[in-house]
């Protein structure tokens, strides 16, 4: 395989290239793939691990939690106490500053934000009363996220990502002197897509931030918190619930996080982390919207994973399952793309996903050209706010949920996508 750089090459090179990668593109439209690489989503075998969780209630089962409250019947607002002992060990919080929730982290968010637009955090005026509202989007970052502030009418506003976290000095410069900023997203460890976890500088500064507006918060998404790849290499980041306290912002950030890639996605439990003022405030809302979350769910998963150490031997075994995949990507790109010059990619050492940046202009057509071949990415655009890539480069690569044997075709064909996309590209300024 030729590695020159493609940019080097002739005009009279490439074109012969071209002809050489369409040949080979056409062998793999005939193959009729049809593989999603789209959505973090984990693999049949990951979800087995968790099937032992449908056997540990049978009809003699104890389903009283520890303070004799019966689990099938109404009440309890933020949790069984056992629940949010669980839960605050994967969030490394006090268990006295977390509520547990429903299935999913993100109704979680979109909760939050829903609050604060209609009745205001801690007394303040309701976003909805407030002529523009700015949340800040770390970039590329999590679709789901951007929608949600999006839906909301709120201003997205694309603040770079480097390897140790946002740039830090484009969110003090807004959050500090703009007061119509009120938030911003933030994924800290093993970040979607591109796997990077915040600096403790970073995690310092964000704690040290003084906001224009008394309720901008932090929403710190730490979906991947326990989600490493590797036993000797991992990333570990500052808590940030303790730094903002230590600074003298207590009530600066709403944590969150959920068991939906410990256990199972959208049968889960999820949580929030945050000061005591800020969980009075909550719980003023939550009384009229619930009676209490699905208690029976939060036994089965304390009965299965018991404590922080059950949750880890389960995390060891998802990256048993996910580190191959993750690494014959990486390995596939290296071979396919290395010292051609056409784009780069990250290795995280945790998390769900690969970020890979194309060359500019080029991400919109590589993901069209995998569909054309039946592999389906994540649409290019979608880690950018209202789902637009100012330079069309960055793409999100999910590994977990096709085999390995699929991976190795699905990233041979990417890799090929990638070339035939670069050199239409780079021939059309030769
Ligand atoms: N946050 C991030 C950063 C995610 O990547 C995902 C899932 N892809 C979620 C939240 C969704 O979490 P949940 O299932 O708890 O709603």
């Amino acid at each position: 395989m030729m590695s020159k750089a493609y940019a080097s090459m002739s005009r009279e090179e490439l074109l012969s290239l071209k002809e050489e990668l369409d040949k080979e593109f056409q062998g793999y439209k005939e193959k009729g793939l049809k593989l999603d690489m789209s959505r973090g989503k984990p693999s049949i075998a990951q979800l087995n691990l968790s099937m032992g969780m449908m056997d540990v209630f049978h009809s003699e089962s104890d389903l009283k939690c520890e303070d004799g409250t019966d689990c099938r019947n109404y009440g309890v607002l933020d949790g069984i106490p056992e629940a949010k002992r669980l839960l605050a060990s994967i969030a490394e919080v006090n268990p006295n500053n977390i509520m547990i929730f429903g299935n999913s982290s993100l109704n979680v968010m979109y909760d939050t934000v829903a609050r604060a637009y209609m009745f205001g955090l801690l007394g303040h005026t309701p976003w909805c009363k407030l002529d523009k509202v700015k949340f800040l989007c770390p970039a590329p970052g999590y679709d789901r996220h951007f929608k949600i502030t999006e839906t909301f009418g709120f201003d997205l506003i694309t603040i770079p990502m480097h390897e140790d976290g946002p740039d830090m000095d484009m969110v003090e410069e807004y959050v500090n002197n703009d007061p119509a900023v009120k938030g911003i997203w933030c994924v800290p460890k093993y970040s979607n897509p591109q796997g990077y976890s915040y600096s403790d500088e970073v995690v310092r500064r964000f704690a040290a931030l003084t906001p224009a507006a008394e309720d901008f918060r932090i929403f710190w998404d730490n979906a991947y918190s326990v989600h490493h790849l590797y036993e000797d290499k991992r990333d570990e980041i500052l808590e940030i619930l303790e730094e903002c306290a230590k600074a003298g912002h207590p009530d600066m950030v709403f944590k969150f996080t959920s068991t939906s890639k410990i256990s199972f996605p959208g049968s889960g439990v999820a949580a929030i982390a945050t000061s005591d003022a800020n969980m009075a405030d909550i719980r003023k809302y939550m009384v009229v919207q619930t009676i209490g979350h699905d208690k029976l769910n939060q036994l089965r998963h304390v009965r299965f994973f018991r404590d922080r150490y059950g949750v880890e031997a389960q995390m060891r075994r998802h990256a048993d399952i996910l580190r191959p995949k993750f690494e014959m990507v990486e390995q596939t790109l290296e071979d396919e793309l290395g010292g051609l010059e056409i784009g780069t990619w990250t290795k995280p050492l945790g998390g769900y996903f690969i970020s890979f940046d194309a060359l500019e202009g080029c991400a919109k057509a590589i993901v069209a050209k995998a569909k054309e071949a039946g592999v389906v990415m994540t649409g290019a655009g979608a880690t950018f706010p209202y789902g637009k890539d100012p330079k069309d480069s960055n793409i999100r690569i999910a590994p977990s949920y096709p085999t390995v044997e699929e991976l190795a075709v699905a990233a041979k064909l990417f890799a090929l996508c990638v070339k035939l996309v670069s050199v239409e590209k780079i021939l059309e300024s030769k």
